[in-house]
């Protein structure tokens, strides 16, 4: 006769306390944390407000030239996981890779402190899938600047990982854990910067640990800002190369430069599957340039560039297909020669030619010759064809592939090595 209860505000809060450590703690279900309305979810939100807050920890810490790099080399080294693993690996599938690389790929990106890679995948699929209509999760045309910068990864309807949506993905149970315990590499890698400071300090080298690491918490945020400008700005600033994505995706070079190649996002709209995002040589890519580099030392394949016409050119498959002996007797019996050419295969080559009187039931001008294996008789008609260099080297292929050699004769040697110009040239 009990009804449940429905959730107390006190609930909610511990629920978001133990979200911190396990981003799965979901009892209401996904679908019930999705349907909550676009707001900001302060409780979850708190780790990621203490982040922005430690940067002010500078003012007591100090900088030094060994801490300001560390964190601009951190910059990049985790950019490059996002947007080379992240977006172009776990989102969009645009290479393949082992299971133990991929799983080194996933640690990786959680260094950059953005959540589980399945997490990223899954809510990024849902961009391009609603790329700004309503049900985009971060729209600067639907929902403004703000939202789509920084407002929407705070909402609680946008926290779940929906499993269901990335099977393909789902099934390592390794990159769930990483997914599910999204704290864990953030918190090692904090305590590892720190310590790499106190070690620097204790050999004379100037600076700490608590510089470094709140130096490392400097360039984690800057990270995220200098992500979230994907969000919040390439639906708004530069050109659209491709009118027909159906969104407001640019191309964007200062995007570019701040994002390592994912600038490029109208490019990337248009053709979500390539690895390269720069289609052309001026469209500064650099972390595809860093995924070829992973492919030739073995660690990444299959990498997909933009089909120019050059590459199209080049990728189409070669000229000459193979042809069966039916085919060839198909092309080269359906229009060759005439007489002249009678005259010449008879003069010139081992092969049994009829005219049409002299064949039984027989049409006009018939080639009788023998299918390779079964020794079937393939007639040949060759009444209307022309005889000029587009039949003549099927008719020698023909003869190749059924085996007839040139009659030994001073006149075939020379004439089968000239191409015939035309039925009565080569008929004389
Ligand atoms: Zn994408
Ligand atoms: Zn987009």
């Amino acid at each position: 006769m009990s009804t449940p209860s429905p959730e107390r505000p006190a609930d909610g809060f511990f629920r978001a306390l133990i979200r911190w450590f396990d981003a799965d703690h979901i009892p209401e279900g996904v679908e019930a944390l999705q349907s909550t309305p676009k707001k900001v979810d302060w409780a979850r939100s708190i780790p990621f407000i203490i982040l922005h807050l430690a940067c002010f920890a500078v003012i007591w810490v100090g900088a030094s030239p060994i801490a300001v790099w560390t964190a601009v080399g951190l910059y990049f080294f985790r950019m490059f996981a996002i947007t080379g693993f992240l977006h172009r690996y776990f989102s969009h599938k645009t290479y393949s890779t082992s299971r133990a690389f991929q799983f080194v790929m996933a640690v990786w990106t959680a260094l950059a402190v953005q959540r589980g890679a399945l997490w990223w995948a899954c809510t990024h699929r849902h961009h391009h899938k609603h790329s700004d209509e309503e049900e985009d999760k971060h729209s600067p045309v639907v929902d403004g600047f703000w939202w789509s910068h920084i407002g929407w990864i705070t909402a609680k309807k946008n926290f779940p990982t929906d499993y269901s949506k990335i099977p393909d993905l789902a099934k390592y149970p390794e990159l769930v854990f990483l997914n599910r315990f999204d704290i864990l590499i953030p918190l090692l890698a904090g305590g590892l910067t720190y310590g790499a400071g106190a070690w620097l300090g204790a050999h004379g080298y100037e600076t700490n640990g608590p510089q470094l690491l709140v130096w490392g918490i400097i360039s984690t945020v800057v990270l995220f800002h200098g992500t979230a400008v994907i969000n919040s700005l390439a639906h708004v600033f530069g050109n659209k190369r491709f009118q027909t994505t159906g969104d407001e995706s640019r191309n964007s070079f200062i995007l570019t430069l701040i994002t390592l190649g994912e600038g490029w996002h109208n490019n990337h709209h248009r053709y979500q599957a390539t690895t390269k995002q720069g289609f052309y040589w001026w469209e500064f890519d650099p972390t595809y340039y860093g995924l070829k580099v992973m492919s030739w030392l073995g660690l990444i394949w299959g990498l997909r560039a933009y089909p120019t016409p050059s590459t199209r050119r080049r990728n189409a498959p070669r000229r000459r297909p193979r042809h069966g002996v039916r085919e060839l007797i198909a092309i080269v019996g359906s229009g060759v020669s005439g007489l002249g050419c009678l005259r010449f295969l008879r003069a010139h080559h081992d092969v049994t030619v009829f005219d049409h009187d002299q064949r039984p039931g027989g049409h006009a001008h018939t080639i009788d010759v023998k299918e390779p294996g079964t020794g079937r008789s393939l007639p040949m008609d060759t009444g209307f064809m022309v005889f000029n260099e587009v039949t003549y080297p099927h008719l020698c292929r023909l003869f190749k592939e059924l085996g007839v050699k040139p009659k030994q004769t001073s006149m075939s040697s020379r004439s089968v090595t000239t191409r015939p110009g035309s039925s009565g040239a080569a008929a004389r």
